[in-house]
């Protein structure tokens, strides 16, 4: 088996560089080393945990378009996205700077004494990454994880290391402390599957397919380890006949095929009222066609190509099974393009209605009423996200509030924000990160009684 990984330029399937995978051996000695840096980590004064958070944040900010750049070529990402998703992990290193200075207990009123509770970290905490967002699920992971005085090993997707590892050396420069941070490039059956089965470990963070969030969780059951799973999604975009049409149709691209579909929010299923249903296709195609889908080292292109050539095969074998009603362009040439797809259904059995793509497709289907639409929406064993576009506030918050989805948006399409909670119901996911609370999530509550 190699040793090495051929990073490759998605948008032109050419190599970028060789990264080394890192060995068992290797990953024990990592985990090994990381537990060794938890005693002296979690004694680290708060204030002094915050400043050396806020200064990792600083020093992410001074790397925005060298860490966007990698992505950029690493994961075929559009600038504008590359350098939101480096900002990101500045801001919530900065958000979570906030948090060892405040993780407060409970005093809690018994009888016979003094009762109070702590919030003690973990451990050694291992982070498993994706390859669509390598740099925001990072982030996600291990500010709150490190603020609540864990240390973190973490494992980028075999195809996307280059911004983790980037990230790993920042750490060091902004003074964390050696072991405190680990990145180990390597396999998810080498590195991933250490993390769930070292007793070291004490939680595992996973972000990626249902399938492997499966067996990640059976693993950690054997040691009744602590894990957050972020898996797949088939989310719902319903559009109301009374919502601003052209709004609706301009956006509703963008939150599907940003990324090239490669999302877990991506909204591909379509629900419109059939009402305007006629209305909503036909403003929806010049939407679709006029998407600047471009090499993404273009700052003008929105939208780029599939991150390998295995993903490319896999949605075009979904579109093989489809009539595409109207599809965008793109520059062609060796990388992993697919055009931007719409299809049209009235079959809520069929597989692009059903499946996650994962790719830059998506079906429209009309709906009869507001319940058709709930219950369109709810047949799904996923459950991420979702956006309604109405103008009646109140059907707004009460379809959000009916559709089984853990991120639901009203006139807008926008499920990630730092300061709030983010997961998934049902398939979807297990545990929520991001928001306040995120920092609780990395650590035990532990109740100690003082008699009197
Ligand atoms: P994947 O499950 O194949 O891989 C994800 C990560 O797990 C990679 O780092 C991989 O190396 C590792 N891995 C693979 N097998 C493993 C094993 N046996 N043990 C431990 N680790 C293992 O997923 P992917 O193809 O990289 O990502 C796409 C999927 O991720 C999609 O289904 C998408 O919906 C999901 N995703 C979810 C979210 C979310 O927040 N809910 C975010 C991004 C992606």
């Amino acid at each position: 088996m190699s040793t090495v990984h051929t990073v490759l330029n998605p948008a032109t399937a050419r190599p970028v560089i060789d990264v080394p995978l890192t060995t068992l051996e290797q990953a024990d000695v990592a985990i090994e080393r990381a537990h060794d840096a938890f005693t002296s980590w979690r004694a680290v004064a708060p204030g002094e945990r915050a400043a050396l958070l806020r200064r990792f944040a600083a020093v992410v900010d001074a790397h925005v378009d060298e860490l966007a750049e990698l992505e950029v070529r690493n994961a075929g990402h559009t600038w504008g996205n590359a350098r939101w998703e480096a900002g990101n992990v500045r801001d919530c290193l900065n958000y979570y700077a906030g948090a060892p200075e405040r993780l407060f207990g409970r005093q809690i009123p018994v009888a016979g004494g003094t009762d109070v509770t702590f919030h003690e970290p973990l451990g050694v905490v291992g982070i498993i990454v994706p390859w669509n967002f390598p740099m925001p699920i990072a982030g996600w992971g291990l500010a709150p994880a490190l603020a609540a005085g864990n240390t973190v090993v973490l494992k980028p997707a075999e195809l996307t290391p280059l911004t983790a590892i980037r990230l790993g050396e920042l750490a060091l420069e902004a003074g964390l402390p050696e072991h405190v941070l680990t990145v180990l490039p390597g396999r998810g059956a080498v590195v991933g599957e250490r993390f769930v089965t070292h007793p070291l470990v004490r939680k595992v963070c996973f972000t990626g397919s249902t399938a492997v969030g499966k067996q990640i969780m059976a693993g950690c059951a054997e040691q009744v380890k602590r894990v957050t799973l972020e898996l797949g999604g088939k989310s719902s975009n319903i559009v109301f006949a009374d919502a601003d049409i052209a709004a609706a149709a301009a956006s509703a691209p963008y939150a599907v095929f940003d990324n090239a579909g490669q999302d877990c929010c991506a909204r591909s299923r379509i629900l419109v009222e059939r009402s305007a249903y006629d209305e909503f296709l036909s403003r929806l195609e010049p939407a679709v066609t006029g998407l600047r889908v471009l090499d993404p080292s273009d700052e003008d292109s929105e939208m780029g190509p599939l991150i390998s050539a295995h993903q490319q095969r896999t949605v075009q074998g979904y579109l093989e099974e489809v009539e595409v009603a109207f599809a965008g362009t793109t520059p062609g040439g060796d990388g992993f393009w697919v055009p931007p797809s719409v299809v049209t259904t009235e079959d809520p059995s069929a597989r692009i209605w059903r499946e996650e793509v994962f790719g830059p497709v998506v079906a429209v289907m009309p709906f009869d009423d507001e319940a058709h639409a709930v219950e369109l929406a709810n047949d799904t064993e996923y459950g991420l996200s979702g956006s309604i576009y109405t103008a009646d506030l109140g059907r707004g918050l009460r379809v959000a509030r009916a559709v089984e989805a853990g991120n639901l948006s009203v006139n807008s399409h926008a499920s990630v924000r730092y300061w709030t909670p983010f997961g998934g119901y049902k398939q979807s996911g297990l545990g929520r990160e991001l928001g306040p609370d995120a920092p609780m999530a990395f650590t035990e509550e532990k109740n100690v009684f003082i008699a009197h």
